[in-house]
């Protein structure tokens, strides 16, 4: 079939949605008592937690110093041994050195390419109980990770652990009893954490949430967010008088604005809605594309699908995989479609390289990277754009 539509603007992978809703928000922030500090806050951790069913939500800056603030609270030190995955944004990894840690990565399993709990588990029996002290799987595309599994798996060897579940929110699986588990809700990781950028399912621009049911993981987040300072008489050492307050650990800045959570209020309102968009375009893909053998869609993990065909999958990325992906890639490009890779494997970065790894380390990730190319996927790309975009790739695999 030959589309009538003229592609003019460019179509990237991912991209925001904002409406009026937002924009009034954002204003009537600004025009507020509180800049930062003030009570969008707290009402966008508790709309946010509500979301994805855990008990506790700190918002902060950005996805990174989430993972930081979690690294910190589970006291990640120079000896500490973490495993994450090699195919995810560097930052799952980064979060370690911050606290000069040491990060071991684990294989992809190449159905899903999330991290293979197999691999993990015969890493983890290689060495004596205590030699690996957390792990952190990410919800890689959107694609639910089987935490269950993993949180038998860290019981087992005293590990905790931390999802990254950027990709996920609203995203789900279902575990042995049948019951949905929602990324994030903190039933079986110990902190989840999520990023409001841009390209990300809930926008605002910059921006990150930590999700958790402990009680004493919450108020120490609390506290390292903001300088490691407590104003909570209980909490406190000594009390001079109502300006006092203690600094008594070494925390950081990491706090949102006022406006951003007041845009992320407003964004959460219209997931639920963005998350089923996203469902759709997945869908038109995966019937475009099946009867192509030359183009292989990145499968679903077998928890996240449920009877009534729905599914837990949140679609942040929509990944094939092709034989000659940088032709795809470039081709697509000409035409004005903004593909993009997920991920060129951390390992392989120069900063890990000169940490020890090297190419030929992880199979499974490096033939996925090989391969992989996120097609467009967000809300607002129109049936035209999507049904473009999948001529043109039809139209270079031949
Ligand atoms: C986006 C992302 C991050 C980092 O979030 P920022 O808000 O950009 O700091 C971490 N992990 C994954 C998997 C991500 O996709």
């Amino acid at each position: 079939m030959n589309s009538e539509f003229i592609n003019m603007k460019p179509i990237p992978y991912g991209r925001q949605h904002i409406t009026q809703d937002d924009i009034d928000a954002v204003m009537e922030t600004l025009q507020s008592d509180f800049l930062t500090q003030g009570p969008k806050v707290a009402e966008f951790e508790q709309a946010f937690a509500n979301y994805v069913g855990a008990k506790y939500a700190v918002a902060v800056s950005n996805g990174t110093a989430a993972l930081h603030l979690c690294t910190l609270v589970l006291g990640v030190n120079e000896e500490s041994r973490v495993i994450t995955t090699p195919i995810t944004f560097v930052a799952s990894a980064n979060c370690v050195r911050y606290c000069g840690g040491i990060v071991e990565f684990a294989d992809i399993d190449p159905e899903t390419a999330l991290l293979d709990i197999n691999k993990v588990r015969a890493m983890v029996e290689s060495k004596p109980k205590g030699y690996y002290t957390g792990i952190i799987p990410v919800d890689f595309a959107g694609n639910p990770v089987n935490l269950e599994e993993f949180r038998k798996l860290a019981d087992e060897f005293g590990c905790w652990i931390i999802e990254d579940a950027c990709h996920a929110p609203g995203g789900y699986f279902i575990d042995s009893k049948g019951e949905k588990q929602l990324c994030g809700n903190g039933k079986y990781a110990d902190l989840a954490i999520f990023s409001f950028h841009p390209v990300k399912h809930i926008a605002t621009g910059e921006g990150g949430m930590i999700t958790t049911n402990s009680d004493e993981l919450y108020q120490e987040l609390l506290k390292l967010r903001t300088h490691g300072i407590t104003r909570d008489p209980n909490l406190m050492e000594e009390n001079h008088g109502g300006w006092y307050m203690e600094m008594q650990e070494l925390g950081y800045n990491y706090r949102i604005p006022d406006m951003l959570c007041a845009l992320g209020i407003t964004q959460l309102q219209r997931a639920d809605a963005g998350l089923a968009r996203r469902k759709g375009i997945a869908k038109v893909y995966d019937e475009a594309f099946a009867t192509i053998a030359r183009i292989k869609v990145l499968g679903t993990s077998a928890e996240a699908l449920t009877e009534n065909g729905d599914t837990g999958h949140a679609y942040h990325l929509y990944v094939i995989k092709v034989a000659d992906r940088k032709g795809l890639y470039d081709f697509l490009r000409q035409h004005n479609i903004f593909a993009q890779v997920h991920y060129i494997p951390a390992h392989t970065m120069p900063y890990y390289r000169n940490l020890g790894y090297k190419k030929g380390d992880y199979p499974e990730a490096e033939a996925y990277y090989s391969e992989c190319l996120s097609l467009p996927m967000y809300p607002s790309l129109t049936a035209e754009e999507q049904e473009f975009v999948i001529e043109k790739v039809k139209e270079f695999v031949g």
